[in-house]
């Protein structure tokens, strides 16, 4: 139940004067609602800019372009003459020190001489202009006399609108929502607002939508900022309620005794990085815990997160569970269970793989083993989210590369068991900070050192005038029997691949090399796919020329040179990815990133970074500050996905500050009960984060 202290906030705006079905449309359209707006929506709607018209010159003094508020006196009016009314109607105004034209186009006939008498002093605010010599105001925003200018702001807060809008209809509409905000709690912690310099909500919202400064609207400024670590908090709290009801039925634990990881880590060819191991111990203690897991790995290109993974799904099957791992390709599906299967069986562990390519018996047979339990960990793609997919005891699901799913495909795998573990693997690190928001409260592990034995990758930006000697390196490489990769970029970003390109590139490179050459792109059929990748492996094929179908996760340890063309149009992090292929055996690796030139000044940041570090956690810092965090998981997002007020690249410091709050909170009042409870509760219900409320019962 909503506390009833907040309806009037929550009363639809159409209850505000002035705002009747038109506006309805328009509001709801505006602030993106399929219902009526409520006042707190409206509240929430943030202005992005002021006008200030606190100038108060003469006219004599007035700066054409800059905004003015004047003291005239209205001398006479020149309507627009009969039948001419495109024509503007023109007010002749003057002071001591001047005169100027107000200009008014289509004006309703009797509107502006009423607005303006003949004979009186009125104080007209608006952009000033020079025309003819002489000073105009066209439209004057404001026109008031001595009472209106008591009333008049100094700061006018612009808003983003919508065609048909008027920032006058907005900006009425805030003020008298304005007025119907009622005393709230305090929720946030004293200690808190203190070390924030925080204002309380209130005076934030007061502020905001009637700037006294303008620094008051600022993004990073205090008013905004409490707004969105209010946003955050809320976004946190809820998260951290449901994440707190995720709980197992009781008594039973997902991990076992270690015999089989140890079996597993016995038969394995190296030894577990020290990162690896505090990983699978991290992991195995949240199977452990009577709360579900939801962990994030994070680990650049060939750090070895897939063993974690597998000493994960071993862990459950120590306790008769079954595992899952989804990766985002089939290639990459492919990939793991070729990794996992011989280390699986050396424990007894039965692997299968299910992706769109097993059908009929084969895929019968495969269920069947499923749901009788046979089957310990299934690899596949998004096959395994099939209705007709049935796990006989599902408890972890494992999901590679995850920010190439939807939470729709996430949430239906780990439907398919009761209280499943989830662990996310990810190859794109991702700044902490970012974790939070984008994954919301999940525990991190992160594979930060290569595996032993890494050569470091030189890596070169060549201009494109010097293909001629690459390609002729290129075949002194192959004389050598080296492994090659050639990637060209595609030329549209689409599933419906422009493959003439690396097509073309392929012709000029097998006229050279003939038959060592490959070609592998994402329209060629899995199994031909795979028997080109096999080939390469093999060494039968020295020069793979690829799309960016090998970007992730492709295993090819012998491979040590990457030729990128047109590497200026790939993002940091897909050429952090591309060239993780190489570099994943004993041998030294060579990456040439070819470029058109002239190079833009961010391609150029692009490849210098490249050049500079193989780090990928520091590559994605990087590209953070080159691009901005919405394209870091690739997807074009200007704030925080969810997150209306919060900005990633302005309120990043709140999010862990946000979750620190929740979490204590959650330990001190996890019902959220008493007074500070029910502010809690009257937040969450502002920032519509309500939902995990029915949880916890009644404050
Ligand atoms: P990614 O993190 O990119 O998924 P993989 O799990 O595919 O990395 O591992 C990359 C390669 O490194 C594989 O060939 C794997 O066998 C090998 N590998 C994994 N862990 C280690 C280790 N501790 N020492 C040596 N090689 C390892
Ligand atoms: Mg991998």
């Amino acid at each position: 139940m909503r506390p009833p202290l907040l309806n009037p906030l929550f009363a639809p705006i159409t209850s505000l004067p002035g705002v009747g079905p038109k506006q309805d449309k328009l509001f709801r359209y505006l602030l993106d609602r399929s219902e009526t707006p409520r006042l707190v929506d409206l509240l929430l709607h943030l202005p992005v800019s002021v006008i200030d018209r606190r100038a108060r010159p003469k006219i004599r003094d007035a700066v054409p372009g800059t905004v003015v508020t004047l003291e005239v006196t209205v001398d006479r009016h020149r309507p627009a003459p009969q039948g001419r009314s495109r024509a503007p109607h023109l007010v002749y105004a003057s002071d001591d020190t001047g005169d100027v034209v107000l200009t008014y186009f289509r004006a309703q006939p009797g509107y502006v001489e009423k607005l303006l008498p003949v004979g009186e002093k009125r104080y007209v605010s608006g952009t000033a202009q020079m025309f003819d010599g002489t000073l105009q105001i066209v439209h004057p925003d404001r026109v008031v006399d001595e009472a209106g200018l008591a009333l008049l702001s100094g700061i006018d807060p612009v808003y983003p609108l919508t065609e048909g809008l008027a920032v006058g209809s907005l900006r009425r509409a805030v003020a008298q929502a304005l007025l119907k905000l009622p005393t709230l709690p305090e929720w946030t912690a004293p200690e808190v607002l203190r070390r924030c310099g925080f204002p309380p909500f209130a005076e934030v919202l007061e502020r905001v939508h009637r700037p006294v400064e303008l620094t008051d609207i600022l993004p990073d400024g205090p008013f905004w900022s409490r707004l969105a670590y209010d946003e955050l908090l809320a976004g946190q709290l809820a998260l951290a309620l449901v994440r707190a009801q995720l709980r197992r039925p009781a008594g039973t634990r997902n991990a076992g005794d270690g015999g089989l990881r140890a079996k597993i880590i016995d038969a394995l060819p190296y030894a577990l990085t020290a990162s690896q191991q505090a990983a699978a111990a991290a992991i195995a203690e949240d199977l452990r815990q009577p709360v579900r897991m939801l962990r994030l790995l994070q680990g650049d290109v060939g750090s070895g997160k897939t063993v974690v993974a597998l000493l994960a799904a071993a862990a459950v099957a120590e306790v008769g569970k079954q595992a899952a791992l989804m990766a985002p390709t089939e290639i990459l599906a492919r990939q793991h269970f070729k990794t996992i299967a011989p280390l699986a069986a050396h424990a007894g562990l039965r692997v299968a793989i299910l992706t769109g390519r097993e059908k009929g018996k084969e895929r019968r047979e495969i269920l069947a083993a499923l749901a009788s339990g046979e089957i310990h960990c299934l690899v596949g793609t998004h096959a395994l989210i099939q209705d007709d997919v049935l796990f006989n005891d599902l408890a972890l699901a494992v999901v590679d590369e995850q920010h190439r799913f939807g939470v729709r495909e996430r949430l239906a795998l780990t439907s398919k068991g009761a209280a499943v573990d989830v662990l996310v693997l990810s190859a794109t690190p991702i700044p902490r900070t970012l974790v939070l928001s984008y994954f919301g409260d999940m525990d991190l592990s992160e594979l930060r050192e290569k595996p032993a034995g890494r050569q470091p990758i030189d890596t070169r930006a060549v201009p494109n005038s010097r293909l001629a000697e690459v390609m002729d390196a290129v075949g002194r490489a192959l004389g050598a029997g080296k492994l090659v990769y050639w990637i060209c970029p595609l030329v549209e970003e689409s599933e419906t691949v422009n493959l003439t390109d690396a097509e073309q590139r392929f012709e000029s490179l097998k006229f050279r090399y003939g038959d060592r050459v490959g070609l592998v792109h994402g329209k060629m059929r899995g199994p031909d796919k795979d028997r080109v990748m096999a080939q390469f492996a093999a060494h039968e094929i020295g020069l793979l020329v690829a799309t960016t179908v090998v970007e992730v996760g492709v295993d090819v340890p012998d491979a040590t040179i990457m030729v990128i063309e047109n590497a200026e149009r790939f993002g940091l992090a897909q050429l952090h990815q591309l060239r993780g292929r190489i570099g994943r055996g004993s041998e030294s690796s060579t990456c040439l990133l070819l470029y058109k030139e002239p190079l833009g000044e961010m391609s150029a940041a692009r490849l210098r970074v490249i050049r500079e570090t193989t780090d990928g956690f520091r590559i994605a810092e990087e590209d953070l500050k080159l691009r901005g965090e919405g394209d870091v998981l690739g997807t074009r997002q200007s704030g925080l996905p969810g997150y209306r007020i919060a900005r990633p690249e302005v309120h990043a410091q709140l999010i862990a500050q946000a979750r620190d709050e929740a979490l204590q909170i959650l330990k001190d009042n996890p019902k959220l009960k008493g007074e500070r409870g029910e502010a809690l509760r009257c937040l969450l219900y502002l920032f519509e984060r309500d939902e995990a409320l029915p949880l916890i019962g009644a404050g």
